[in-house]
């Protein structure tokens, strides 16, 4: 348990001190969910295993998707049945070792005159589906006709409906599995840093040398370790520069985007997963008091970190819904969105729509290992194939035991029973605008701790409490991030942060010993990212 404490802000400088004062067996270039599992996998197999990640952990792709733990379903299309089997397989796992991350969610695909899937395709489809990916009980799929559908969901366009098929997807919240699979690992002795980047690759007797930024103070630091992982998604081709330089570029990206709703501007009361004209198929998600709707899909050759949004991306997008629901949404009923890119292995004259979604691993002149697409859902298996890959390179047994490990917050044994506490919790503490879902979904089991600072300390207001747990636990070092990716709130409650940032503020203040315009910088990064929310280029 020890290493859990080096995820307290106040810890990062022992951390980065410790770090530089080791060679690691290995480190794992990218904070994201495929660098996150590998941490977790080498380190529960007794590897001394540092992670590296230049932004905020899962502020690359792991923080910008569908957030959905998928089963599959697209794959039988292909008449891909052993990866329909596996990806439900690893669904039921991440179900059982993470239940208040992957939490069961019905989808209804409605189904039209003019849609690809006929009625007893989709039937045929999803009746080998729940056999595949040993769907049970009340969550195998059911068919409804036009009259059913319409009272599922009444503000789908009846005119071309001739019914829906309903079926069992999970969702999640990306960069908390992310993070609490890094925090996770901290308990096997992995190490994890943030803000921490790597400029430069070397290899000398075997040793790989890295050269790092600390992005907090600009100071460099050398790191050494004995394997390199490179797990940088859409940054994987730079890191390849860096170990040899000229190697060749493999990946292409594509961009997807989410746009976020009001529920009352789109009142579903299911997940609905729609096809557009062109063919393509669309989600809308109810979360809490919003829907977000995604995704694109377009070649991207632009600035990576915070990939742009533009206005024929919104419109792509709001099209679709207008024609899909009996709706007129405009630009003006957007809340806030976000940008995510795939990086895809690319194939001459293969548009990036055609391009397979399957992970790729290579390895280098020098011996680093490149990992980069899949997806989150199959993260723990990228994971597997990756150390197999080192214990074979070292001739060193060791078995993979993560199919066994419960991510940090699930320690609880009922879902109910601990939403039935944590109700109670609130209800005594008459805390009215938060609820025990939310919290839940976010925390785990952790929300008993946040509901002990909120007493001890006679808070006013539970993001107080939060912010407190975050700094103390999950290596936070400024708002954005607690507002971008320990809880979500930028994008799912963005009206209420202005003033939640007022009321976090101080405790940064305290607890980081930052002083005036430093945290007035902090506080105006959030306010811009508040405001381009809803800005989209031409
Ligand atoms: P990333 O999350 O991008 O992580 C790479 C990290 O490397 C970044 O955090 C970056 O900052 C860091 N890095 C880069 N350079 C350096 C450096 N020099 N030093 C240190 N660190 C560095 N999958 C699903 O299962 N379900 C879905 O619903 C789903 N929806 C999606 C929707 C969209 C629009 C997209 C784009 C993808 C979706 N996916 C989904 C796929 C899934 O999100 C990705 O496969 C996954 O997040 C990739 O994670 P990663 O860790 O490989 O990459």
């Amino acid at each position: 348990m020890k290493k859990i404490a080096s995820f307290n802000a106040l810890n990062r400088q022992n951390t980065i001190n410790n770090a530089t004062s080791n060679v690691f067996d290995v480190i794992v270039i990218g904070g994201g969910i495929t660098g996150a599992g590998i941490l977790l996998d080498a380190s529960s197999r007794g590897f001394n295993t540092l992670l590296l990640e230049k932004s905020d952990f899962a502020s690359g792709t792991s923080s910008r998707s569908t957030k959905l733990i998928h089963g599959g379903l697209r794959y039988l299309k292909n008449f891909e049945f052993k990866i329909v089997r596996e990806t439900g397989r690893e669904r039921a796992i991440l179900q059982k070792n993470a239940p208040h991350l992957v939490i069961p969610e019905k989808l209804l695909i409605p189904l039209t005159k003019k849609g690809t899937f006929k009625k007893w395709q989709l039937n045929w489809a999803l009746r080998i589906y729940d056999i595949l990916a040993k769907v049970k009980g009340e969550d195998k799929r059911k068919m409804l006709n036009k009259k059913a559908t319409l009272l599922h969901e009444p503000i789908i366009n009846s005119k071309d409906l001739i019914g829906a098929g309903t079926y069992a997807e999970y969702r999640t919240d990306d960069a908390r599995l992310t993070l609490e699979i890094i925090k996770t690992a901290l308990h096997f002795n992995g190490t994890a840093i943030n803000y921490f980047k790597v400029i430069d690759i070397n290899k000398q007797n075997n040793i790989y040398h890295l050269t790092c930024l600390d992005k907090t103070t600009q100071k460099q630091f050398e790191i050494t370790s004995k394997s390199v992982v490179n797990a940088t998604g859409p940054w994987v081709d730079n890191i390849s520069q860096l170990d040899l330089e000229g190697s060749p570029k493999r990946i292409c990206l594509s961009k997807g985007i989410h746009i976020v709703i009001k529920k009352e501007k789109l009142p579903i009361n299911n997940s609905i997963y729609f096809e557009i004209e062109d063919g393509r198929l669309c989600f809308a998600i109810p979360r809490d008091k919003v829907v977000y709707v995604g995704t694109t899909d377009t070649a991207y050759n632009g600035k990576k970190d915070e990939p742009e949004i533009n206005k024929g991306d919104v419109n792509y997008l709001l099209d679709a819904l207008n024609k899909t629901f009996n709706k007129n949404l405009k630009k003006s009923d957007i809340k806030s969105c976000w940008s995510g890119l795939r990086p895809l292995i690319k194939k001459e004259g293969v548009a990036t729509k055609e391009l397979s979604r399957k992970d790729e691993i290579s390895i280098s002149e020098s011996g680093m290992i490149t990992i980069a697409g899949g997806k989150l859902t199959g993260y723990r298996l990228m994971a597997k194939k990756i150390v197999d890959l080192i214990c074979r390179k070292h001739n060193i047994k060791k078995n993979c035991n993560t199919e066994n490990i419960m991510i940090n917050g699930s320690s609880f044994s009922d879902i109910n029973e601990l939403n039935n506490k944590i109700s109670g919790q609130l209800t005594e503490l008459e805390i009215k605008d938060y609820n025990a879902n939310y919290l839940i979904n976010n925390y785990g089991d952790q929300t008993l701790t946040i509901l002990e600072i909120y007493k001890k300390n006679h808070f006013k207001h539970i993001a107080e409490a939060e912010a407190i747990f975050c700094l103390k636990n999950e290596s936070l070092l400024n708002p954005l991030d607690f507002f971008l990716r320990r809880t979500g709130k930028i994008y799912f409650y963005p009206d209420n942060i202005l003033n939640e940032l007022e009321i976090v503020m101080p405790h940064f203040i305290q607890y980081l010993s930052i002083n005036n315009q430093e945290a007035e910088q902090m506080k105006k990064e959030v306010k811009i990212y508040l405001e381009n929310l809803t800005k989209f280029s031409e």
